[in-house]
């Protein structure tokens, strides 16, 4: 079968699009390498999304999923592996190949790592990129937030929550994350902020058992929550030749990439603010698009 439009990714771009599409009688398949919700299954508090004055990732990851299900929108959870363009473009998966008139890449963006030595091998043994997944498991210990943007000072907040004590460790002395959040992680009884500090090395084989700031000052902690930015989920983009160097896909007003038919919204995307607000609405702007072009057949 040849789908007029295949969504790659159901975070909030993925579902706006497939909302909008699904409504407007296109043929339409989505693809979810990981659960529906995307990033949003790993954020703590949603406190800016419209109609929630206050929700959890997971259970705005659930609402989105509801709709989806309600929409009978067609989905399968296979991580697409390569997009061939074309007039009829080929999305790859590890074991099938489906088949679209129309694209729209809403893959999203993974978390940062620090790139420090046996980091890989300490993820969930000590590293993690997850509070809401794995904070509890550290209750009443002392550990540690790397970053200095809003995911880092929200998630701090969160995980104080539950542990003993917080060290945030901030590479600067200002923070880019908005004026609230830092003043409610200040006012917090449990975190010491570390400015100027970077994490240069991480103790432990097989768990974390501490780790070194600056070069020589040891911290006890049992985790070190890494909130160091995001980058782009591409890899299956790189023969498209649509990306900039680091992954993010360029777009035009319409969402379109420079692939013909193959569009792209969210966080996958070179843009100035990745917010789950832009990102569901770009998603639905993109599969407007769309649909105007499957149903003037062009
Ligand atoms: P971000 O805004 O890119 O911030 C990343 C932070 O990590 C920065 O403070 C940066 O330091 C630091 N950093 C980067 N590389 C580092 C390294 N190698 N070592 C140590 N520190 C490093 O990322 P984010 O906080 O995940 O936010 C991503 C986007 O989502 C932003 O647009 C943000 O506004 C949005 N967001 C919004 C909300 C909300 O509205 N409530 C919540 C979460 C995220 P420097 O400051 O020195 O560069």
């Amino acid at each position: 079968m040849i789908y007029d439009l295949i969504i790659v990714g159901l975070g909030p771009a993925g579902v706006g699009a497939a909302i909008y599409a699904k409504r407007s009688g296109l043929n339409v398949l989505c693809l979810e390498a990981e659960a529906p919700g995307g990033l949003l299954n790993k954020i703590n508090t949603v406190d800016n999304y419209l109609g929630f004055p206050h929700t959890t990732g997971p259970e705005l990851a659930v609402q989105l999923f509801q709709q989806i299900t309600k929409l009978e929108i067609p989905y399968k959870i296979k991580k697409v592996t390569e997009i061939e363009a074309g007039e009829i473009k080929k999305v790859h998966c590890d074991d099938e190949v489906f088949e679209a008139k129309y694209i729209i890449v809403a893959s999203g963006r993974k978390a940062r790592k620090l790139g420090l030595k046996n980091e890989a091998n300490l993820v969930n043994k000590g590293i993690s990129y997850c509070a809401i997944c794995d904070a509890a498991l550290y209750k009443g210990k002392d550990v540690a937030v790397v970053g200095g943007g809003n995911s880092a000072i929200e998630e701090a907040i969160y995980i104080a929550k539950l542990v003993n004590k917080v060290y945030l460790i901030h590479r600067r002395d200002e923070f880019r994350a908005d004026e609230k959040l830092v003043n409610d992680l200040k006012a917090l009884p449990n975190v010491e902020i570390l400015y100027n500090s970077n994490v240069t090395e991480l103790i432990g084989e097989d768990k974390l058992e501490g780790i070194i700031v600056n070069g020589d000052k040891k911290l006890d902690v049992a985790c070190l929550f890494t909130y160091v930015g995001y980058e782009p989920e591409g890899d299956f983009l790189s023969e498209l030749g649509i990306t900039d160097e680091k992954g993010y896909i360029i777009v035009d007003e319409n969402y379109q990439s420079k692939a013909d038919g193959i569009y792209a919204a969210g966080d996958a995307i070179l843009k100035k603010v990745y917010q789950i607000v832009t990102a569901a609405s770009e998603g639905a702007v993109a599969a407007l698009e769309v649909v105007r072009r499957v149903k003037n057949n062009k």
